[in-house]
């Protein structure tokens, strides 16, 4: 069989069929080359838009194209999706009983049916094997093909089986598509497939409209409830490390006023099968989980994933946060750190007899904490992380890059907190000694009599929060550790002693605790009380159809409703998402709610206009990253600067930091003596570039945190101006 087909028939099918006026990155190619019949490799990020690279092709050919998927509770909501859009598709799989089945057989015998969706584990048995032998099978897509192999995070033995494809349709090609952006397990996908002398598309697996930030978790629930108030109808995904989090999580969230269900492995599997589908038709808003849940959800509009408790791993966050904003939509990616989790973790790690699976988990730790603690763009590192380089001198999509901290003279409050920690004998941890600095009278303190030392009731001036804060920055900065086997407390570090004898200044950053809503931005510009209209009519007919809501339309064709208004079938088919089927199917109903709705408002309809992709416009910095370097360009000495500006001067060397990463031309040799430098070069070529404390461990006092930051810094850019990264 060979098909030649013109590039327009597949753009009229993309609209007559899903509504899109053109292909996302990659799309076509692809699609091209499984119409040329050879195998591929697909690698994109959630959302990136896989499943229209087996469905559309799928309608061109004359026979069928089976997909086989992990997730037996998700086949029903894909083909529904795919029905809905006009597309005869169906599945077989243990939730239908045998005359369902054998109904199903005989329409795909008649060649009824282009997409036929099945679990692993089906396609070996070998009646069924022989079954479909007998049907013109015409591709075969093999979706979360990172279930393969024992090196990712969703190893599926079930999925080992999938050998078999190659060997028994040989002449068939086979689409591998993943969302899993390492290396090693995408070499491993290809070898375990047999997929011969495949072409392997990559796509970029940054994440454009996620927004990450990390925040310190002093009161995490307060913190979240902040961030919650103003966004009730928004869906969201809560993780947390223990299943006693989740239950308790949830059911603060209930008795705040919150649709909140729990999700972990400890639920009977009817119960997780309940309150997933809940979540997924819009009954619920939040779902609070282990990390048990997520595989293969996909709900386009979760606008928020919380991580309440450190992820265990970059790669594990990476995959987590992914599951916002599939549809493409602004959503954010919010973690609390704490020190105490990380130290709770390490306390589990340590547990391991395996010394290999203690290292690794030891190294993944170290890695995640690594990225909270940096000062680099988090989009930066994340790709960095998975080998993709970001150049881009401002993201605009993470706290690093929007929110710049600033320090001040901190001196006092770290005299306290110090002189606290010596007086109760380096005996007690964060909270006992906060609860002194606050002159708490909870009854431990009045007994050890500790309301009679000298720092009892000094610390007024801040907030339990900001003195947490504080001592996390102490920490971080050597001046304090934190120690012992199941209790940490707190230890002064030789590096304290100037600072209690006023020699030496400690820089503190300025507390801050609360998450910054995204701004709206123009493609936000909608109607919100249409909108919130058309989302109960999706609702309702969802519920009397039995199907998810974004069955029928997504969030991103309702608000494109309400932001032009259409008034006629014509202009109604012209939003993104409706295709002939759903024109034709749902056009009336929601026309109607729209007419009805401009004639209580005075609203005139505005033509269509499709959005354009974005050019890429370089961001300006940020106002107080600019003066310093304005400063600089004057030839002034960082010292100058930090007086000058009344900063502190490891704030003007972060300033540098950034603009030296952002690919400004800013010497260091002023700063830094030349052998200092080579020195500290050689050091980060010997441990890695990802990690301040092991070069600095290396080097000793002579050498500061600032002047590692710096030279770092200027070692990636120039690496970056060569064309090769060590990251
Ligand atoms: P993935 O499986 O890679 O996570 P999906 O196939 O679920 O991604 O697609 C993500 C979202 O993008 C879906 O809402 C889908 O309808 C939408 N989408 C896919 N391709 C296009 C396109 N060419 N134009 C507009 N939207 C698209
Ligand atoms: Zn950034």
């Amino acid at each position: 069989m060979k098909i030649s087909i013109i590039p327009e028939l597949m753009h009229t099918l993309l609209q007559k069929y899903f509504g899109y006026t053109s292909f996302y990155p990659l799309q076509e190619d692809i699609i091209k080359e499984v119409l040329g019949q050879r195998d591929v490799f697909v690698l994109m990020p959630t959302g990136g838009g896989k499943s229209l690279c087996y469905q559309l092709p799928a309608l061109l050919f004359d026979g069928v194209t089976i997909v086989i998927s992990p997730l037996i509770a998700l086949m029903k909501d894909q083909v529904d999706g795919l029905l809905a859009n006009g597309i005869p598709a169906t599945f077989i799989n243990s939730s239908l009983n045998y005359d369902e089945i054998d109904a199903r057989r005989r329409s795909l015998s008649n060649s009824e049916v282009k997409i036929l969706y099945i679990a692993p584990e089906r396609l070996v048995i070998p009646e069924f094997l022989q079954f479909l032998q007998g049907l013109k099978v015409r591709l075969f897509a093999i979706d979360e093909s990172h279930c393969i192999s024992e090196w990712g995070h969703d190893f599926r033995p079930e999925y080992r089986q999938l050998k078999l494809v190659k060997e028994r349709f040989p002449a068939v090609p086979i689409m591998a598509l993943t969302a899993t952006a390492t290396p090693v397990v995408q070499e491993d996908i290809v070898t375990q497939l047999k997929l011969s002398d495949c072409r392997i598309f990559k796509a970029s697996f940054n994440r454009k409209n996620l927004y990450y930030q990390i925040k310190p978790k002093d009161n995490p629930y307060h913190q979240m409830l902040r961030y919650l108030e103003g966004r009730r109808r928004d869906s969201g995904i809560i993780y947390c490390q223990s299943r006693k989090t989740v239950e308790s999580l949830s059911a603060s969230l209930q008795a705040d006023g919150y649709r909140a269900l729990p999700y972990h492995a400890g639920l009977t599997a009817e119960a997780r099968t309940e309150n997933q589908e809940r979540f997924i038709r819009d009954d619920v808003e939040i779902i609070v989980a282990t990390i048990a849940f997520g595989m293969g959800i996909n709900k386009p509009n979760v606008r928020y994933v919380i991580h309440y408790d450190l992820p265990k791993s970059i790669e594990g966050y990476y995959q987590e946060t992914g599951r916002a904003g599939r549809d493409g939509l602004k959503s954010d990616c919010i973690l609390f750190f704490s020190y105490a989790d990380m130290f709770r973790m390490e306390y589990f790690i340590n547990q391991k007899t395996d010394d290999g699976e203690r290292q690794a988990a030891c190294r993944q730790l170290r890695e995640m904490a690594n990225y909270c603690e940096s000062n680099v763009c988090r989009r930066r590192l994340l790709l960095a992380y998975f080998g993709e380089r970001f150049d881009e001198p401002n993201c605009r999509g993470c706290d690093v890059c929007l929110e710049p901290k600033e320090r001040f003279d901190g001196t006092i409050a770290a005299q306290k907190i110090l002189s606290c920690v010596y007086r109760l004998g380096e005996r007690f941890g964060i909270t006992y000694v906060i609860d002194i600095l606050l002159g708490s009278k909870n009854k431990k303190i009045l007994q050890n009599q500790h309301n009679t030392i000298k720092t009892y009731g000094a610390g007024k001036e801040y907030s339990k929060s900001q003195w947490q804060a504080f001592i996390r920055e102490l920490i971080h900065l050597g001046y304090l550790r934190l120690d012992g086997d199941k209790y940490p407390v707190l230890k002064l570090q030789e590096k304290c002693r100037k600072v209690l004898l006023s020699s030496e200044k400690v820089f503190l950053t300025k507390p801050e605790e609360q998450i910054s809503v995204q701004k709206i931005d123009p493609g936000e510009d909608y109607d919100r009380m249409l909108f919130e209209r058309l989302r109960i009519l999706r609702k309702t007919l969802a519920d009397q159809e039995g199907v998810p809501p974004y069955v029928i339309f997504h969030d991103t064709s309702l608000k494109e409703m309400s932001a032009f208004y259409p008034q006629n079938m014509h202009d109604l088919q012209r939003i993104s998402g409706i295709g002939e089927q759903k024109l034709h199917k749902y056009g009336e109903v929601f026309l109607k709610e729209i007419i009805d709705y401009c004639g209580q408002h005075p609203i005139k309809s505005k033509p269509v206009v499709r959005k354009r992709p974005e050019s890429p416009v370089k961001q300006p910095r940020s106002p107080t990253v600019q003066m310093t370097l304005e400063l600089y360009q004057q030839s002034l000495t960082i010292q100058e600067i930090a007086q000058k500006r009344n900063l502190a001067l490891s704030t003007i060397i972060s300033h540098l930091e950034k603009l030296i990463l952002n690919g400004a031309d800013i010497s260091v040799d002023g700063i830094i003596a030349t052998e200092k430098q080579m020195h500290i070069q050689q050091a980060f070529k010997e441990s890695g570039m990802e990690m301040l404390s092991p070069v600095k461990e290396k080097l000793g006092n002579d050498y500061t945190y600032d002047e590692i930051r710096l030279v770092r810094a200027k070692m990636m850019s120039t690496c970056e101006k060569k064309g090769f990264s060590y990251l």
